[in-house]
């Protein structure tokens, strides 16, 4: 059985957390977690980085940096997993949803103006499988409308746009680190900051609401309930877990990059036989290999085509439910404009097995069923 993903594991994870098991401190903000954000802060070239529980919280302290009232909107794709929505949706603003580009299948900011109201606050592109929106013309129009950018990153680690790693050109950014993503530490994610305006409000939010980190730091002689918060620090075990993984960025980031290739270069004749859709990578975009999808036909040949790939001992998926037709979607949000894309072509879309340490017989394994799969179709067999 091929799976379609497996959680990364260098096995140097154990060194960081018996270290942990030697000292005296297990929860947050310690020197495992300092150690990942300052890595982070480094590689993504913002000015502070706070490890979080998830990509969601990171998400939801943003929402609580915003000060979001009832009635105010967040612009962002339908196409995307729930938290994106949810985050905002839990401080009372509105998810106001719009379509995407059938290429990268990431929001199309050519609609986000029309979507701006009086009541639009922020807007939230989400970079799918870490291939970068069109941040130029998304940052363009967010600062003529005085919006904020939040950058749902969550797939975006040693991901860029011309250059400028994901995560780091909106207000914030949100990267997770669930066991699905690229690095990972179980549960866990983190907020990136841009500029120190944001970085006091989001440590005291982060600390539960308290001016603890100033304390700690002595700039205050007293440490107090100061702003809204909760608590968004994950414990120094878990810290310890993705430490290492961190200090591995690029041979884990080039390992999944040839497999992603080698899928690439297996599949390319079908595409060109217009028997299936490969990603487009667009220009100035670094993308890390976070998932290697093709789109079938339609809804129907996608369901055969997981099947059949499951009965070979393959496992492939599909998502996302686009969230605007979901119950949770039509009760807390809208869907603006019209919705060409991201219905139809999220139902052809279906993701293949993508993960450290995949080897290339395995993938040509995959890459040879799905060629069957066309042929027995060309054929007339399997299908109806
Ligand atoms: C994984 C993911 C999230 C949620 O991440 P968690 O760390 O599980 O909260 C949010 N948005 C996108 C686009 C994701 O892929």
């Amino acid at each position: 059985m091929i799976p379609f993903n497996r959680p990364l594991v260098l096995g140097t994870e154990l060194d960081g957390i018996a270290q942990v098991l030697r000292g005296v401190s297990f929860s947050g903000d310690g020197a495992m977690t300092k150690q990942c954000q300052t890595l982070l802060e480094q590689h993504c070239r913002v000015r502070k980085v706070l490890l979080t529980t998830s990509c969601s919280s990171a998400l939801e302290m943003c929402a609580l940096m915003l000060d979001l009232q009832p009635g105010d909107e967040v612009i962002m794709p339908s196409y995307t997993f729930v938290s994106t929505a949810n985050a905002f949706v839990l401080h009372g603003a509105t998810p106001v949803f719009i379509d995407i580009r059938p290429d990268t299948m990431n929001l199309d900011e050519n609609l986000i103006e029309a979507a701006i109201t009086p009541r639009t606050r922020a807007i939230v592109p989400v970079h799918y499988a870490g291939v970068s929106c069109e941040m130029d013309a998304i940052c363009a129009l967010a600062a003529e409308h005085g919006l904020a950018v939040i950058e749902d990153a969550a797939q975006g680690l040693m991901a860029s746009y011309k250059g400028r790693p994901l995560g780091s050109m909106g207000e914030a950014g949100c990267l997770s680190f669930h066991e699905t993503k690229n690095y990972h530490m179980g549960e866990g994610g983190a907020l990136l900051l841009k500029n120190e305006s944001f970085s006091e409000r989001a440590e005291i939010i982060w600390q539960k609401g308290t001016n603890r980190a100033q304390f700690l730091n002595g700039q205050i002689d007293k440490y107090t309930w100061v702003d809204v918060g909760s608590s968004y620090l994950p414990g120094e075990l878990n810290a310890a877990f993705l430490l290492p993984q961190l200090a591995e960025l690029e041979p884990v980031n080039l390992n999944r990059l040839s497999g992603w290739r080698h899928y690439y270069d297996g599949l390319r004749h079908l595409q060109d036989a217009g028997l299936l859709e490969l990603p487009q990578i667009p220009a100035g975009c670094e993308h890390n290999a976070h998932l290697f999808w093709v789109k079938c036909a339609d809804l129907a040949e996608r369901t055969a085509l997981i099947s059949h790939l499951r009965e070979r001992g393959i496992q492939a998926v599909f998502h996302y439910v686009p969230l605007h037709s979901s119950p949770g979607g039509q009760q807390f949000g809208r869907f603006c404009g019209e919705d060409r894309f991201t219905t139809v072509e999220s139902e052809r879309l279906v993701r293949l097995p993508l993960f450290y340490g995949l080897k290339q017989v395995e993938i040509d394994r995959v890459v040879t069923a799905i060629e069957s799969f066309f042929k027995d179709r060309r054929n007339g067999k399997g299908k109806g």
